[in-house]
């Protein structure tokens, strides 16, 4: 499958707890979980536990606005209970040259360093 394709990802056996992640925040529709491969202190990755489309922030619609406002709503309690309230990044990578490696729609947040701008 084409990493666009919207295939099932490996964030759907993190949802399901089929394999294990360092949980920081969950909710009804959102889950909130330790980056396995952390670019900073602080790195957790927060996601929709429904995909419903949302392979990228690219294929957004219109319906998704919910969803989206929830996930930067749960980026800032992440950052809040990770203590990094007062300096941290939110990002998204969309696509093939934004370096986007799993098609489920992720918020990073990132913190506990001081960051750089431009990223690169
Ligand atoms: P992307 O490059 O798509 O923006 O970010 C995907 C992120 O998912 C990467 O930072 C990568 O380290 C993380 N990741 C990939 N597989 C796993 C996994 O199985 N568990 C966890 N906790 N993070 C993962």
């Amino acid at each position: 499958a084409s990493a666009e394709s919207g295939a099932p990802t490996i964030f759907d056996k993190i949802i399901a707890k089929e394999i294990p992640s360092s949980i920081v925040y969950e909710d009804e529709k959102v889950l909130a979980f330790r980056d396995i491969n952390p670019q900073a202190p602080v790195h957790v990755l927060v996601i929709p536990k429904f995909r419903d489309g949302l392979t990228q922030l690219g294929r957004a619609e219109e319906r998704h606005g919910e969803i989206l406002g929830q996930l930067l709503y749960a980026a800032k309690i992440v950052a809040e209970k990770e203590g990094i309230l007062d300096g941290f990044r939110v990002v998204i990578n969309n696509g093939p040259s934004a370096c986007q490696s799993v098609y489920h729609l992720h918020l990073h947040v990132l913190g506990g360093r001081q960051m750089k701008w431009p990223p690169g």
